[in-house]
């Protein structure tokens, strides 16, 4: 038990950083219930004010991509957006444990898919603006549900499958129940910190990633690009940890300056739907081919949401040989799966990736070089043969990756 609670206080006091007198938003699967009143009781212990949550489900949620009426994707009803705005206006903490069945909306029509997103990524645009711009805190962690964890270790007993899932978890999230996670997490993050230094001192002009996989491709960085990792800092002041696990160091592409062929190192799990053996030809920034051996379907419907669906908006570093990497374990969960290896993420750009971002509007954004866009999804390019060279403004050569791991 000693796990499970000092896992549900890490992402309570370091991930959201629950603060006196602050409301949090929980989303949770119902089947982890459980976990979900451990994660209150450690917020309430904190000085929360009140724990509300926002309960999910798979079957119900499949039910009704399947047999909801057809005008039901094109709208969200007025009490859901004023829900997620309203607590992300107030900047009330919002922790939401992700863990679904990878292939829950398989066979579902793919045009439903696309309008529900549509639907509701204007109808919450408030709520994502914000919290892509750090508005409020937030986080993203996981616990298993039988569907994924037999996923993730197939063959095995639903029983058996989540119990090997968390022992996964708790080591990707360095909990051993010694009551030690939070003084791991300092350690880790200042190492983080470390790299981003890094990167940042370099004030590089560009990338260039190439391996055995196929992978070509120069991206270039905005002027005045910045270096993120491990914490971010709320409009509050307080900081907090977006992804628990987090193992990448990111920045933002420019917009118009991503060119050749990228090819992806893992599967990507979308839309309750599995992408798998895809790569890219792009072109000034835009992806002008896509192809995938499974689900390209779901792929291409994935780059054409809006015309930032088709741009880039992340560059995330993740040495090859590190802790989650190191597991040799395919979570099927983009949130282990991307902290296992380097990844790009087609659509929005993180604002903090430019000096100054938080506090620009959009237009400012683009001009600046940021993509702009309704989505943003992580894929993963990294391999063990990965190299990344680096350009600086006056054409000197500085390699970043060596061999699918840091060279700095
Ligand atoms: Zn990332
Ligand atoms: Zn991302």
């Amino acid at each position: 038990m000693q796990q499970f609670e000092e896992y549900a206080k890490l992402l309570v006091e370091v991930g959201v950083n629950i603060q006196e007198g602050q409301n949090l938003v929980i989303a949770c699967p119902v089947e982890c219930a459980w976990f979900a009143r451990l994660c209150a009781r450690a917020a309430y212990a904190a000085g929360c004010r009140e724990v509300v949550m926002n309960w999910k489900d798979d079957a119900l949620s499949r039910e009704k991509y399947l047999h909801g009426a057809d005008d039901v994707f094109d709208s969200v009803p007025a009490w859901q957006s004023a829900f997620y705005n309203g607590y992300a206006r107030e900047g009330a903490a919002y922790l939401a444990i992700s863990a679904s069945d990878p292939e829950n909306l398989k066979g579902v029509d793919t045009d439903r898919i696309v309008r529900s997103q549509r639907s509701s990524n204007t109808a919450l645009e408030e709520f994502y603006r914000l919290q892509m711009s750090n508005g409020f805190p937030w986080c993203v962690a996981s616990v298993p549900i039988p569907s994924w964890a037999q996923k993730a270790f197939p063959g095995l007993e639903a029983d058996a499958a989540v119990a090997k899932l968390w022992d996964a978890i708790f080591a990707a999230v360095r909990v051993n129940g010694d009551g030690g996670a939070v003084e791991r997490w300092r350690h880790h993050l200042a190492t983080l910190k470390e790299r981003v230094d890094k990167l940042n001192a370099l004030d590089l002009e560009s990338l260039h990633y190439t391996n055995s996989l196929g992978t070509d491709l120069t991206i270039c960085l905005p002027e005045d690009h910045v270096w993120a990792g491990g914490s971010g800092v709320a409009r509050s002041g307080v900081p907090f940890i977006a992804n628990i696990p987090t193992e990448e160091i990111f920045t933002a592409p420019l917009r118009d300056g991503v060119d050749g062929v990228v090819y992806a190192s893992m599967p990507l799990v979308h839309d309750g739907n599995i992408i798998d053996k895809f790569h890219f030809v792009v072109k000034a920034g835009r992806i002008v081919e896509a192809h995938a051996q499974v689900g390209e379907e779901t792929l291409r419907a994935a780059i054409s949401l809006d015309e930032g669906a088709s741009r880039f908006g992340e560059v995330a570093l993740v040495p090859y040989d590190s802790p989650i990497s190191n597991q040799k374990l395919l979570y099927y969960n983009t949130l282990f799966d991307e902290n296992a290896s380097c990844h790009l993420a087609f659509g929005e750009a993180y604002p903090e990736c430019v000096k100054g971002g938080e506090h620009m509007t959009k237009d400012e954004l683009k001009e600046r070089g940021l993509n702009d866009s309704i989505t943003h999804v992580d894929f993963m390019v990294g391999t063990a043969d990965l190299s990344i060279m680096g350009r600086t403004w006056d054409g000197k050569e500085v390699p970043i990756f060596i061999d699918g791991n840091f060279a700095l």
